[in-house]
């Protein structure tokens, strides 16, 4: 396997269709942009909201041993101090003296000095180093960069109308502690039993200062998060049973396995709370390289055991086979909206040469994403901007959108060959196009986005048909 991945995506190309297409926008963009803040434009809501849905269809429907949580993003301060963020929930940073620009010590030593796993050296053997290499600032040149210290990572804000006289609180920087907080409302109030999960998705904050490759590394993403709760010694064939559960994830989103891969993290890089964890990486194109894209972490009982004694409500769990209490451990699967997003458009992306409508060499933009969670599952394309074939056409995406309940586009501007190439390019699984036979024989021409194939089938079988191929 290679570091870099030579393919048609780079994320210049990623970026601009998004922006084109109205996946991504820049934030604030007429106001010049807010740095790592990103819009999700008409097709990226589509996109985004149908991988969401999957995820919960997939962790919380289709599995009896999983709930749903739904929980605040703003929650007592208590529960950041008991987590173990107000302590160790930092990124080590240095500045720049001259040009006051701030960076991430742990990146810096990656990057230019080519140590690897930075992130686990203190601040101070940060520093060390940092200062033997007399390192220039990589956005000013000179050489005034500050040691490393500890930089917390958490948005702070304030309940109450004064500031001064006000309540600090954090915005949540990720959504497990609103699980563990109400791990024992929902014990009380559901039938689960162990081992059980509680999955939840929702917005997390970060005070990130390395800016973020697209939307990689955002200050204000989604997670989709599971807490999996089980008998403490149980832990290990049931991990296990999670990366399996994660790779079956990838495969929904269509993701190219030979571009995923699962990576162990040593003793020094686990985190405050962890007994043993995995990343899922990908492997992004260009100089982006393999990055964590998912992870999996058995938490062991830490946070329940640090609720326990800091909020003083017993979070035991009477266990009625065994007529025994105890706290239960908890595994940990979690996933980034924005990375699955940007995953499935970086490795979706394809660039065809073909020919046009016309006969000439032309380059074919494909997303060949997933029918699961493409925006739109078909576009209804009637051949021509005629009464009696609009009619027809408008019939039928009135009939698939309301017997699928999925999102169809309609277009009766340009040729056909440009309307199949912008569905090509937004990942239009299937183009069906209404023509003057259509008329006579009561049938449409379904053309398929990846292979460019084409084949007639009656206007009545087009709902069954799109339902058995957007699964
Ligand atoms: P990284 O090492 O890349 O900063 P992390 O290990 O801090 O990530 P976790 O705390 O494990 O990330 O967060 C769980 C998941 O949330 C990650 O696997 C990722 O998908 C997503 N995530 C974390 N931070 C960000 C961010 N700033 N922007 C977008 N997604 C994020």
């Amino acid at each position: 396997m290679t570091d870099t991945a030579s393919r048609a995506a780079t994320m210049d190309k990623i970026v601009a269709l998004a922006k084109r297409r109205g996946f991504v926008y820049p934030g604030s963009d007429i106001y010049g942009g807010l740095a790592n803040t990103w819009d999700f434009g008409p097709l990226g809501v589509e996109l985004k909201n149908n991988i969401k849905r999957l995820w919960w269809q997939t962790f919380i429907h289709k599995r009896s041993d999983m709930v749903g949580l739904d929980a605040g993003i703003l929650m007592n301060p208590r529960v950041w101090e008991a987590s173990g963020h107000v302590v160790n929930f930092n990124d080590p940073l240095v500045d720049c003296k001259t040009c006051k620009s701030r960076f991430r010590a742990d990146h810096l030593l990656e990057e230019k000095l080519g140590i690897e796993n930075a992130a686990t050296l203190s601040p101070d053997e940060m520093s060390k180093l940092l200062q033997e290499a007399n390192l220039a600032c990589p956005h000013c040149g000179n050489r005034t960069l500050t040691d490393a210290r500890q930089f917390n990572m958490m948005f702070s804000t304030t309940i109450g109308p004064v500031s001064e006289t006000g309540t600090p609180v954090y915005l949540r920087p990720e959504t497990a502690q609103g699980i563990f907080v109400q791990y024992r409302n929902i014990i009380a109030s559901s039938r689960v039993k162990l081992p059980f999960g509680v999955g939840q998705i929702g917005k997390a904050f970060r005070n990130e200062i390395t800016p973020g490759n697209f939307v990689f590394r955002v200050l204000e993403f989604e997670q989709m998060e599971i807490e999996y709760f089980i008998k403490p010694g149980s832990g290990e064939p049931i991990f296990e049973d999670w990366v399996a559960a994660m790779w079956g994830w990838v495969n929904l989103l269509g993701l190219k396995p030979d571009h995923v891969r699962v990576r162990e993290h040593d003793q020094a890089e686990l985190s405050h709370y962890s007994d043993r964890t995995v990343d899922f990486e990908y492997l992004f194109p260009g100089s982006m390289g393999w990055k964590e894209l998912y992870g999996l972490a058995n938490r062991t009982d830490f946070d329940l055991r640090s609720h326990q004694a800091s909020s003083g409500v017993d979070l035991t769990y009477f266990d009625q086979a065994e007529n025994t209490r105890y706290l239960p451990h908890v595994i940990e699967p979690t996933f980034g909206v924005e990375r699955s997003f940007l995953t499935v458009l970086v490795d979706e992306y394809d660039e065809e040469e073909t020919v046009d409508v016309n006969g000439k060499a032309d380059t074919r933009v494909v997303l060949r994403l997933a029918p699961r969670i493409a925006p739109y599952k078909a576009a209804i394309l009637p051949l021509a901007k005629k009464p009696e074939l609009t009619g027809v056409a408008r019939d039928l995406f009135a009939t698939v959108q309301d017997e699928l309940g999925v999102l169809v586009d309609y277009d009766e501007t340009a040729n056909i060959g440009k309307r199949y190439r912008r569905q090509d390019e937004i990942g239009t699984p299937f183009c069906i196009t209404v023509d003057f036979d259509t008329l006579e024989d009561g049938a449409v021409t379904v053309r398929d986005r990846d292979s460019m194939a084409q084949q007639r089938i009656g206007l009545v079988e087009v709902p069954g048909f799109l339902r058995d191929a957007i699964r």
